[in-house]
């Protein structure tokens, strides 16, 4: 218990700078929502809504699915999924050293960006997008943690509603669909943090919710030898590994070159999320 809260005490600060829109007016917001407002979507949307009308919000909790892969048979190897989000806002920079080093390796990796991120680096994010090594994932359009009733978590910025949540998943999804010609089949909150009810809008929109099995810490702040430590500590099959990839000053490269070779040891392969379902 000591350590879950020493755990929560660090991560607490490290999510608020992480939390681009906390402090952003809804005005702000409102005037950004206004030019994907087509009559089309609106009209999907309240399709939406209205087959959700009167469905409760369920728990909340980091972990609403909890992407076990372990069960899966399809895959005899043994195989980890590292994934990076693009959290936007303040904080929409690009680093391009770990990319680089991903590229370097040829090391599979999916990406979990909002719109807002995308905005600010349209020319990567199309480079990212055409590039195999990479699957393109949705973290939302304005990078609100989806909650259909207005929680909120570590003082980041929520959906206020079941409509905020469609508009988060559907016009993050649709935002990547656009630019990509490939549609995300995966979502992640900001935080992670979900309600059940998200969840099965997700679904309905053809969304998987991922959390994560390894908190590396980059949010954390930790050194890149104590998350190299955490990736290694939870390392099994098919767990999912959450770090960042908008921070350049966060040492996410610096832990891989000491976790992957490990790894790489033990036997591990690395892919997508895709391609840890086979059909
Ligand atoms: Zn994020």
């Amino acid at each position: 218990m000591a350590r879950k809260a020493a755990f929560l005490i660090a991560l607490v600060p490290a999510l608020l700078a992480a939390a681009p829109l906390a402090a952003r007016p809804r005005g702000d917001e409102r005037n950004a929502l206004v030019s994907y407002y087509t009559p089309d979507y609106l009209a999907f949307k309240k399709r939406i809504m209205a087959e959700f009308a009167r469905a409760k919000a369920g728990r909340f909790s980091e972990f609403v699915r909890y992407r076990r892969k372990d069960e899966d048979k399809s895959l005899d190897q043994k195989v980890i999924a590292l994934t990076f989000d693009a959290c936007g806002g303040r904080h929409s920079g690009y680093n391009a050293a770990l990319i680089d080093y991903l590229r370097k390796e040829k090391i599979p990796a999916t990406l979990f960006v909002t719109g807002i991120w995308i905005e600010k680096n349209r020319g990567t994010f199309e480079k990212l997008s055409k590039d195999p090594l990479f699957e393109i994932e949705n973290h939302g359009l304005m990078h609100r943690l989806c909650s259909t009733e207005g929680r909120t978590k570590y003082g980041v910025h929520g959906t206020r509603d079941l409509g905020d949540v469609v508009d988060e998943m559907e016009l993050g999804a649709r935002k990547i669909a656009n630019l990509t010609g490939r549609r995300p089949v995966f979502f992640r909150s900001a935080t992670a943090y979900t309600d059940d009810l998200s969840r099965k809008v997700a679904a309905r929109l053809g969304m998987e919710v991922v959390s994560y099995d390894i908190l590396a810490g980059d949010a954390m702040r930790l050194s890149a030898r104590k998350m190299s430590r955490n990736i290694l500590a939870g390392a099994r099959h098919g767990a999912v590994v959450i770090m960042h990839f908008n921070h350049p000053e966060w040492p996410e490269k610096q832990a891989l070159e000491l976790a992957v070779p490990e790894l790489r040891r033990r036997g591990y392969n690395f892919a997508k999320l895709e391609d840890f379902t086979v059909k």
